[in-house]
């Protein structure tokens, strides 16, 4: 135990010649302004040498299956461990992957209900063949045929009443019916006796059909489920029935996912759906007031969860509607659960999503990891997070070219003195805005009353800068990105997800450049623009154009490596022979975009350029690929291509997450920019500079969850300041002092 993790001359993207010592079984907090090389440094080299190491220990039999990671760009890197990384991706999709089972906490009630009433353990699980529910096999939402959708019951057989796809007239389907024995074929469906009804849609057996003896029959509806909706089906068939479905709770076991066997047994009162359905909080009571050991170690994870700041989650939330922050703290408490020790533990901005009341008690989970054993490396901008940290490294200076050297090293104490741009936000005390604008008119919500929203009436005011606030799991989220955006479609919704781009998107074609570029190259050598396509036939053949070769692996995220052909640039040699202004297009695409605003003067270029300057990713390189790009990078980019407009409606969920304290002016400036262009901005936000700077706040809570969804506060951030019964209020107030 203790050492360092050593780092030498580690070169990843803008890095240049980091050399670095990292204490073991310590807490170390990197920080430096977005696009400083924290995460070249932190994920980029460090965690993938980390990977690179453990997979070289397994057999060469074993590794035969594994990506092949390629070694990073640094002379030498010494004192690793198994790394653990809890990132921000989403958590798996799988509709059976639930809070419960992703925190192993699931399995613990299943203990507790089997203990309690002596039946098999498997008989609780909903992905056992024994406990799911045999109506939707576990999945707690079940597809029903509509019969009404399928038949057009003012018609006869003969005149096409079956409406759905192959049962045209004269069809060998339709004839199933058409000449069934007890079937009047043109007899109208709505003059059918019930019982005929019922043969037509329900029916199954032998039949005499067309003459023919002893024929298997089956209902429309019948031979739909079987053959459509029971069987595992292809995309494009799962597509062909909807329109002769609906899809709802299941009716057997009402959305609980258990055979009715497995929901008999009783505990306090309570099935097991019902624990699982319960708020974390409320099952934390009901446990406690079991008190046998198996309930107290199930209440001892869920109280992890609540420490978290996630205590306003049920066990049967499913993963894949949970918040990217949200996902990774769940991570996080599963492996405060685990008794894995000298683990290197890698964190990508843990705080995000989390409101500052929440962000003491990620810290104590934090130092409990450490003081397991392990060692923890966190990438962080939050001043509360970075209190927590034994030892910190800042990066910078500045971002991209202007960054990527190591600025200080040491205590936060001694950060706080420090003469860089983190010691500098560190030093810094919040003022409030007291000139705040004057709304032009207001959007109204009237009576939301979605997840927990308790019957919701509130105004957006237009023409100013609105916060919303609250603690995670108030509401905030449901009012605004779902109930305002439904009510107000024409708004525009700019968050962190994947921008729907092909890998081979950069930020030169996403702002709408790239065919001006191509154009200029064009005619300064008298060549087609097609040329300096990396998708034409000026492509490396290599790698066709992608400047890396991809192999897919089953079952794996796919392997990079680099292109020898072209060495990364993408083109072949006689296209780079052709320049503009001295520069190769292979020159260009490496450009960053603060180079490239002044290298292209032209009109059409120019203001989009600017644009990309203007949200702070003046250090994103023209031709780097969009997927390398952070959430934060992503919805600065949305931005990017929005700034030219006016009179419209700009909803931001969380658009700190990723900045800087430095980086948070330059944000500040372009909302208030888009203020003053005449739109209306609404933002989700924790962080307390962009409270403190909004015109108006629309403050949920009081907590989260059932006690959260309604309105706490309206008002000027003043008035907030003097507003007693307010966690954001409370933060504030200690932050101004
Ligand atoms: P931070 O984590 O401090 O925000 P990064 O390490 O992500 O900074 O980025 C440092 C620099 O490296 C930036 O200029 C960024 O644009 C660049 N960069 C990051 N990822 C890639 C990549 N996959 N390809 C090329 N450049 C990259
Ligand atoms: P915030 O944005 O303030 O963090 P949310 O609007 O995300 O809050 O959540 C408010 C409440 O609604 C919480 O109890 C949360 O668990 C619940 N909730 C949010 N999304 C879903 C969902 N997709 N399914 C079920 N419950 C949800
Ligand atoms: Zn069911
Ligand atoms: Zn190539």
């Amino acid at each position: 135990m203790g050492g360092t993790i050593s780092i030498n001359g580690a070169r990843e993207h803008n890095l240049k010649d980091v050399s670095l010592e990292i204490p073991k079984n310590k807490i170390t907090v990197f920080t430096g302004v977005s696009g400083s090389g924290k995460s070249s440094i932190v994920f980029d080299t460090i965690a993938v040498e980390a990977q690179r190491q453990l997979y070289g220990t397994f057999s060469w039999f074993i590794r035969n299956f594994l990506p092949k990671y390629e070694r990073p760009y640094a002379d030498a890197i010494s004192g690793l461990t198994t790394p653990v990384i809890v990132d921000q991706k989403p958590v798996s999709g799988n509709a059976r992957s639930t809070v419960g089972t992703m925190t192993d906490i699931m399995p613990q009630i299943r203990g507790l209900f089997s203990r309690e009433s002596g039946l098999p353990v498997n008989l609780f699980s909903f992905n056992d063949p024994k406990g799911m529910c045999p109506e939707c096999d576990g999945i707690g939402r079940a597809v029903q045929p509509v019969p009404e959708l399928m038949i057009d019951r003012t018609k006869s057989l003969n005149e096409g009443a079956i409406l759905m796809p192959g049962f045209k007239v004269g069809s060998v389907s339709w004839q199933m019916y058409a000449s069934h024995e007890k079937l009047d074929a043109d007899k109208k469906i709505q003059d059918y006796t019930p019982e005929e009804e019922h043969e037509l849609l329900h029916g199954s057996g032998k039949v005499s059909v067309g003459g023919m003896f002893n024929m298997t029959y089956e209902g429309l509806v019948t031979g739909f489920v079987r053959t459509k909706l029971k069987r595992e089906t292809s995309e494009k068939t799962r597509e062909a029935v909807k329109p002769f479905i609906t899809e709802g709770i299941c009716t057997l076991c009402e959305g609980a996912r258990l055979s009715q066997e497995a929901l008999a047994p009783r505990i306090a009162g309570r099935n097991i759906a019902e624990f699982a359905r319960m708020q974390v909080t409320d099952l934390i009571e009901v446990l406690a007031g079991l008190g046998t050991p198996l309930a107290d170690n199930a209440r001892i994870a869920l109280e992890r969860v609540a420490d978290i700041g996630l205590g306003y989650l049920s066990l049967d939330r499913p993963t894949a509607t949970l918040s990217g922050g949200e996902g990774q703290r769940l991570k996080l408490v599963k492996h405060l659960g685990s008794t894995l020790i000298g683990v290197t533990y890698i964190f990508d901005e843990p705080s995000t999503g989390l409101h500052p009341r929440d962000v003491g008690r990620l810290n104590n989970l934090l130092r409990a990891l450490r003081d397991q054993g392990n060692t923890v490396l966190v990438v962080e901008h939050d001043p509360d997070v970075i209190e927590v940290a034994d030892h910190i490294v800042d990066v910078g200076p500045g971002a991209g070219a202007h960054g990527g050297q190591i600025v200080f090293e040491g205590s936060v104490a001694d950060l706080r003195q420090a003469d860089t741009r983190t010691g500098a936000g560190l030093r810094r005390t919040g003022t409030l805005k007291t000139d705040v604008r004057t709304a032009d008119g207001k959007l109204p919500i009237e009576n939301a009353d979605l997840h927990n929203l308790k019957n919701v009436s509130v105004s957006v005011p237009t023409g100013v800068l609105t916060a919303v606030t609250g603690v995670a799991g108030s509401g905030k989220s449901s009012l605004i990105a779902d109930v305002f955006m439904r009510t107000y479609p024409d708004s525009v919704f700019v968050d962190q997800s994947a921008i729907g781009a092909s890998a081979r998107s950069t930020p030169s074609t996403y702002i709408g450049v790239m065919d001006g570029i191509r154009q200029l190259f064009a005619k300064a050598n008298g060549v087609a623009p097609g040329l300096f396509s990396f998708n034409s036939a000026g492509a490396c053949e290599g790698c066709q154009g992608r400047g890396v070769i991809i192999t897919e692996v089953a079952y794996m995220d796919p392997v990079t490596t680099h292109c020898d052909d072209c060495d990364g640039r993408r083109f072949k040699e006689e296209v780079l022979a052709h320049t503009l202004r001295g520069k190769s297009i292979a020159d260009v695409l490496e450009m960053p975009a603060e180079v490239a605003v002044d290298f292209f003067t032209e009109k059409a270029l120019r203001p989009k350029l600017r644009a990309l300057n203007d949200v702070g990713l003046d250090y994103l390189s023209l031709g780097q690929s969009l997927s390398s790009l952070s959430g934060g990078e992503r919805q600065r980019i949305k931005l990017a291509t929005q700034l030219q407009r006016t009179g419209s409606v700009y909803v931001l969920d969380e658009p700190t997450t990723g900045l800087h304290m430095s980086d948070v002016s330059t944000l500040l400036g372009l909302m208030d920019r888009l203020v003053d262009q005449g739109n209306t901005v609404v933002v989700i936000e924790h962080n307390l500079d962009v409270i403190m700077n909004a015109d108006w706040i629309i403050d949920l809570g009081p907590d989260g969850g059932k006690n959260g969804g309604e309105i706490v506060f309206t008002g000027t951030p003043a008035d907030l300041l003097a507003f007693q019964g307010s966690l954001t209020g409370d933060a504030l107030r200690r932050t101004v002092g």
